[in-house]
């Protein structure tokens, strides 16, 4: 399920990183920090009257001239409108308004997004003093007096936004669509995988009952079954690829992520594997998605009897952290394979949902243990009772022992690889989950 977004902007030095920081430290957690995989800062989860919303800094400024400033804070504004459920303009009672701030209050309020606006730097409790209503002249509804420094009003603002947010409406596909997600960097073909996959199926989103938002959406239902393909190119304007909007089209990768039940990680076969890829690639293995590889244009590559077979031990060593992960090679210029593409999705997607019985799994386990000893360590031995499958997506396995400490990663490790030979569970994250009993 897509977290709703709620992006930050203003001017240089009205608060916006103190602002941030204040939520962060105050009810945000930082998106897992998993070595060489998210390492990225560039959301952040924030948890408000038991709801999660995703809150975005939008980078910052450089201190040029006016003029540029002034450029530089209409895209970020742009930025924002074209990603965010909620964008907060910070102001400052200090300065006053600003010709920048209205200039961007402006380009907001014709967005028709939901904004709201928070004045900064009202450090005294209490009645806010006379400068606080001018602000009303932006013409952005009423305005909320917040300090960042000290934390007052944040609730405050925190309310406003969700006062846009329709948190019931999200994601409301039927359960028999299977949600894919296509990421991978800028150029490897994502906007065109998707218009040669809805084709002449394409349909209109809100024709699909229940739907609400995510216009960017592609629903297909064609013989292979009903699919919403998340489209994460978003951001077009490739020519000014900047730091701000590789930090949003790495964001919408990351929220198509979390709203999908199959990512397929797409490259480019004419560069190959990146580190970046390993990134995007690396969250939705985390976050427990059916993941496929999608090698795309390979129509362009120069081909040999052994070329495919070559690439592909490659790509086995680039993605051996997710050693489970099938890969295709594709052409989503000319067709080739697309339809294989379909299956692989369909079967990655009941990969990911398998429910395997109880009794099939303690006799794998029984089978596991007899052919490798379990751990011991000073005389004491791992003793394993009992495992039963906690959840789906991705499968959870719950295994009780003696003692958590004997279970080391490497039989972890040896039972997954028992589980996967014995189940399949291809293209799919397995967890494991170690619980004591006596
Ligand atoms: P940004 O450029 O918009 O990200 O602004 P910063 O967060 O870097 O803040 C600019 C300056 O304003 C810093 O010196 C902050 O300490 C100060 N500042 C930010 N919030 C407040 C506030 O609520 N009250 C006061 N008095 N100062 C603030
Ligand atoms: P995106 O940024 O990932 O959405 O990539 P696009 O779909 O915009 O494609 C980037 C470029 O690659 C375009 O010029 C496409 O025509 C080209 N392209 C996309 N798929 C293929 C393919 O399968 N084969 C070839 N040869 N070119 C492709």
């Amino acid at each position: 399920m897509s977290k709703p977004l709620i992006a930050i902007v203003g001017r240089p030095n009205v608060g916006k990183s103190t602002l941030f920081n204040k939520l962060a430290g105050a009810r945000i957690s930082i998106v897992q920090d998993t070595p060489g995989v998210t390492r990225d800062r560039i959301y952040y989860e924030c948890e408000w009257r038991g709801k999660t919303v995703m809150l975005v800094d939008t980078g910052g400024i450089e201190p040029y001239s006016d003029d540029q400033i002034l450029s530089q804070m209409r895209r970020q504004a742009q930025l924002a409108i074209d990603s965010a459920d909620v964008i907060i303009l910070v102001v400052d009672i200090q300065s006053g308004v600003t010709a920048n701030d209205q200039d961007v209050a402006v380009m907001l309020q014709k967005s028709g997004k939901p904004v709201v606006l928070a004045v900064n730097k009202a450090d005294r409790l209490g009645e806010p003093p006379p400068e606080f209503y001018e602000f009303y002249n932006l013409g952005l509804g009423d305005p909320i007096a917040v300090s960042s420094v000290h934390g007052h009003g944040t609730g405050d603002l925190l309310d406003a936004c969700y006062s846009h947010i329709d948190f019931e409406a999200q994601d409301s596909y039927d359960p028999e669509y299977v949600r894919v997600a296509v990421i991978g960097k800028p150029n490897v073909g994502k906007s065109s995988l998707i218009n040669r996959v809805a084709g002449e199926e394409r349909m209109i989103v809100s024709d699909v009952a229940g739907t609400t938002r995510d216009a960017t959406d592609t629903v297909v239902e064609n013989e292979f079954g009903k699919y919403v393909f998340i489209d994460t190119a978003g951001i077009r304007r490739k020519s000014k690829v900047d730091e701000e909007i590789e930090r949003y089209s790495v964001l919408r990768a990351y929220m198509a992520v979390d709203r999908s039940d199959v990512c397929v990680i797409m490259l480019d076969a004419t560069v190959g594997f990146t580190e970046q890829d390993s990134k995007v690639a690396g969250y939705a293995h985390e976050q427990g998605k059916g993941c496929i590889v999608a090698v795309n244009k390979w129509d362009a590559v120069d081909k040999d009897g052994r070329t495919m077979q070559e690439y592909r031990k490659k790509l086995e060593n680039d993605f051996s952290f997710m050693s489970y992960v099938p890969f295709i090679f594709i052409s989503a210029k000319t067709g080739q394979r697309i339809d294989k593409l379909y299956e692989l999705i369909n079967f990655v997607n009941a990969q990911n949902a398998m429910r395997v019985p109880t009794g099939r799994l303690n006799d794998m386990l029984s089978y596991a243990t007899a052919r490798v000893q379990p751990p011991t360590d000073k005389g004491k031995r791992l003793r394993i009772y009992f495992c039963t499958q906690a959840s789906t997506r991705p499968p959870t396995f719950v295994f009780f022992c003696n003692d958590k400490e004997l279970f080391h990663f490497s039989y972890q490790r040896y039972l997954e690889n028992q589980i996967r030979s014995t189940f399949g569970m291809e293209g799919t994250p397995v967890r494991i989950v170690v619980r004591e009993r006596d």
